[in-house]
C-alpha cells in the first residue's frame, strides 16, 4: 500500500534522485533542496558569539523518571528563562495558537549571524512556546537551553567536526560523542538524524538507537518511508518523529505509513509551502490532517541561517493554514500532539 523509494548510499545523490521523482514543481522546493545539499557539507568553523567559550555543564546524574522522562529539566539554572505565565501571555493572547516547533536547529552555520539571544528573541516574536532544537555541533543547542530551558526542548544529534549527515552511522567518533552527552536529562530525542536504509544494520546505528531507547528518547528521523519501516523492524517499540513528513513522500504515502505504526509522529517542516501554496491549504494535505489529527506536528527546520531570517514568516504561514482547519485539529497539530509525544501534557501554560 505504500510506494517506497530506495535510498542510495550517498545522501546527496539520494536527494537529487528523489527530487526528480517527486511531484513537486514549486520552485522554492528545488531551491530548498539545493540548499539542503549544501547543508550536508561540513560548515565553516565559525565561532559562536557568546560571553564565554565554556559550554554549559552536561549533567550525568538524576535521569528522568519514567513518569517525568520528558518534562522540563532543571539541572541548569534557568537564569533567563521566562516563567510559564510569561509564555502564556506571549502565546495565547488574542487567541493566537501556541506553537510547539518540533524541528529547529541552531547549527554552526547560523552562529555568526544570530546570537543565542537573537534566536530566543525570534522564538518569542513568533510566539513559539516550545522548540525541539538539535544542532551541529550540539553546543548550539546547549547555548539556547542555557538561556531558556523552558522554551528549548533539546534533541541530541551526533554531527560534529567531520561527523556529518552522510557518515555518522559508520563513523567511530559517533558513539563516544553520544555517550558523552546522552545521559543528560535535558535531552528528549536522538536526532534529527539522517538515516539511510542501507545502514540500518550498521552496529553503530543500532547501538545509537539502543542507547537512545534505553533513555526513553524519541527518534527524530530524516528518511523516506522505506527507511521508517526498516527502523521499526529493529526497534518496534520506538517512538519516532518522522522529519519533513518524509520530505518527498506524498501526503497519501505519509497517511499510509502513519496507519502502519501507532507510535509514529511526523513533522511538516520544509513542506509548508506545498501544504499551502499561496496560503491556501491544499485539499490533499487537508485530508491527511483530518485523517491523522493526533500525530502531526509543526516544524520549521532552521538548518541554514536563512531559515532563521525568515523564521517569523514561516510560523506566520503555518498559523494561516492551521486556521483553515477545525480549531481542535489545528490545536493538536500546533502543539498538543508534540506535548503528548514528549510526555509534557502538563504544560498547562500553553492552554491558558
Ligand atoms: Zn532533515
Ligand atoms: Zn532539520
Amino acid at each position: 500500500m505504500i510506494q517506497s523509494k530506495q535510498a542510495s548510499a550517498n545522501h546527496s545523490v539520494w536527494l537529487l534522485f528523489t527530487v526528480q521523482k517527486s511531484r513537486f514543481h514549486f520552485p522554492i522546493f528545488y531551491v530548498l533542496l539545493l540548499l539542503c545539499l549544501a547543508s550536508c557539507a561540513t560548515p565553516p568553523p565559525t565561532a559562536l558569539p557568546s560571553p564565554t567559550s565554556t559550554p554549559p555543564p552536561i549533567a550525568t546524574s538524576s535521569p528522568r523518571s519514567q513518569a517525568t522522562a520528558t518534562q522540563e529539566p532543571t539541572f541548569i539554572a534557568p537564569t533567563l528563562a521566562p516563567t510559564p505565565t510569561a509564555i502564556a501571555t506571549q502565546t495565547s493572547s488574542n487567541n493566537i495558537l501556541p506553537i510547539f516547533d518540533t524541528h529547529a536547529h541552531y547549527s554552526r552555520n547560523s552562529w555568526s549571524l544570530y546570537s543565542p539571544q537573537d534566536i530566543i528573541a525570534k522564538l518569542i516574536n513568533a510566539k513559539v512556546a516550545r522548540a525541539l532544537v538539535s544542532s551541529s555541533p550540539d553546543e548550539g543547542t546547549r547555548r539556547l537551553y542555557e538561556l531558556d530551558p523552558v522554551r528549548i526542548v533539546p534533541g541530541l544529534r551526533p554531527y560534529h567536526d567531520d561527523v556529518t549527515t552522510t557518515n555518522w552511522e559508520t563513523s567511530e567518533k559517533t558513539l563516544p560523542y553520544l555517550e558523552e552527552r546522552i545521559d543528560s536529562p535535558m535531552y528528549v530525542a536522538l536526532g534529527e538524524i539522517h538515516v539511510h536504509v542501507q545502514n540500518i544494520e550498521s552496529p553503530i546505528f543500532r547501538n545509537a538507537v539502543k542507547r537512545a531507547l534505553a533513555r526513553n528518547l524519541i527518534l527524530h528521523i530524516h528518511s523516506d518511508a522505506e527507511t521508517i519501516r526498516g527502523v521499526y523492524k529493529i526497534a518496534p517499540d520506538a517512538k519516532i518523529l518522522w522529519a519533513h513528513a518524509g520530505l518527498i513522500e506524498s501526503p497519501q504515502t505519509v497517511s499510509q505509513v502513519l496507519d502502519e505504526f501507532p507510535k509514529l509522529w511526523t513533522d511538516i517542516s520544509i513542506r509548508e509551502y506545498s501544504i499551502a501554496p499561496n496560503g491556501k491549504l491544499s485539499e490533499e494535505w487537508r485530508a491527511l490532517f483530518l485523517k491523522h489529527p493526533d500525530c502531526i506536528t509543526i516544524g520549521s527546520d532552521t538548518w541554514i541561517p536563512e531559515r532563521w531570517t525568515s523564521y517569523e514568516k514561516i510560523i506566520e504561514h503555518d498559523r494561516a493554514w492551521l486556521a483553515q482547519l477545525p480549531r481542535d485539529v489545528a490545536e493538536n497539530i500546533a502543539y498538543r500532539n508534540a506535548l503528548k509525544l514528549f510526555g509534557m501534557q502538563d504544560a498547562g501554560d500553553l492552554e491558558k
